[in-house]
């Protein structure tokens, strides 16, 4: 089978690809530009991914086009759609522009391109934890999230955002729900399986040169490594998280699951906080004197909300890595492009 992963140079989406051409399906990846293409297959290369030649590219620089997003679906029998803007780089002003049109308008594409290609049957939309907890309500030791509950922020409220973080989780809640409300609204022939994972964590394959262009989550680790032993723990934010390659194994059964219907799932591991980061460093690796001591062994999941992610496991047969295990390789992986900056 042929498979498009739209943002096919991100830090998810090599993952996602590395995942399917093990399991012998082939891959058609978007990247926004011929360089980009490159970059990708030369990055999976150097990581060892199997079967490359199972791969090919088709460049689409708008991830609005709805004619450019039926050409790369052709002949494809599924879409894991990715491309959407995680950074917080964007400034008020600015929200509409640079995330909430390409998150909608770029999710609403590939559920309508996805109808015109008969040969189409499931459509995997990559969400967030973003579009289910409402950080408005703060931490809320006790409460447990699942996948009937919704983020209630707005297009209007992603737009107007008094910051960054705001617009980005509203671009992930709207886009969403953009999709649910296409599948609702039209008879299409695949199924919606929706991801909302938490913070993703994990060992990088995609091209990335330098740590000032580390994707936002791994960014939260880089900054506990790289504190220093007497520096502050960095505080813990939107404390639920999954490793990189269970969400691609979850994008991956996404794919081959049986359901006759449309589908959501939290993908989700469990709790973790920056102490507990920066107590696997100091535990585990040479450099531990650069993570700061903080508090060993003090956690904070008792004093914050947490998911139930029993549907993943169950129904995609997730078996999560441990906090460690994800954190170990990536760590090593982040001190090593610090010696050669
Ligand atoms: P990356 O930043 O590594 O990758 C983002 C991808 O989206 C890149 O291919 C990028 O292309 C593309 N992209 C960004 N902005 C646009 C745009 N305006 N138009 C077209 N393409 C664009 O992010 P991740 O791999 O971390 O995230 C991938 C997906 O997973 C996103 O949808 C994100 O919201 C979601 N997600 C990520 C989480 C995480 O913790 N990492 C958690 C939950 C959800 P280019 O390089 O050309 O900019």
């Amino acid at each position: 089978s042929l498979v498009l992963i739209t943002g096919g140079n991100g830090f998810i989406a090599a993952h996602c690809i590395a995942t399917l051409l093990r399991s012998n399906y082939r891959v058609r990846a978007t990247v926004r530009s011929a360089s980009k293409a490159e970059a990708t297959r030369k990055s999976l290369d150097a990581a060892g991914v199997e079967n490359l030649s199972r791969l090919e590219f088709s460049v689409v620089p708008d991830p609005t086009n709805i004619q450019a997003l039926v050409a790369a679906l052709q002949d494809c029998q599924a879409v894991v759609h990715l491309a959407s803007a995680f950074n917080y780089d964007a400034v008020p002003g600015e929200f509409e522009e640079k995330l909430m049109i390409p998150a909608v308008k770029g999710t609403q594409g590939i559920c309508r391109a996805a109808e015109q290609i008969s040969s189409i049957r499931r459509v995997v939309v990559m969400s967030s934890f973003a579009s289910v907890y409402d950080a408005s309500l703060g931490l809320q030791p006790g409460r447990v999230y699942t996948e009937q509950d919704w983020c209630p922020l707005t297009y209007e409220d992603g737009v107007n955002a008094p910051a960054v973080p705001v617009a980005y989780r509203a671009s992930k809640v709207v886009a969403e729900r953009a999709a649910w409300d296409y599948v609702r609204d039209n008879s299409v022939q695949y199924q919606l399986i929706t991801l909302c994972p938490g913070m993703v964590f994990g060992k990088m394959i995609h091209p990335i040169s330098s740590l000032s262009q580390l994707n936002a989550s791994n960014q939260i680790v880089w900054q506990v490594l790289n504190a220093g032993h007497d520096g502050e723990i960095p505080p813990t934010k939107a404390p639920v998280w999954v490793d990189v390659e269970d969400l691609a194994t979850a994008s991956f059964r996404a794919l081959e699951f049986s359901t006759s219907g449309h589908e959501r799932f939290l993908v989700t591991q469990a709790s973790y906080d920056t102490q507990e980061i920066a107590d696997i460093i100091r535990e585990k690796l040479p450099q531990k004197n650069k993570a700061p001591i903080g508090t060993p062994k003090h956690r904070i999941a008792s004093t914050h909300y947490s998911c139930d992610s029993s549907k993943v496991q169950r129904v995609l047969g997730i078996k999560f890595k441990t906090l460690e295990e994800s954190i170990v390789p990536l760590a090593q992986q982040l001190y090593s492009m610090a010696v050669t900056e």
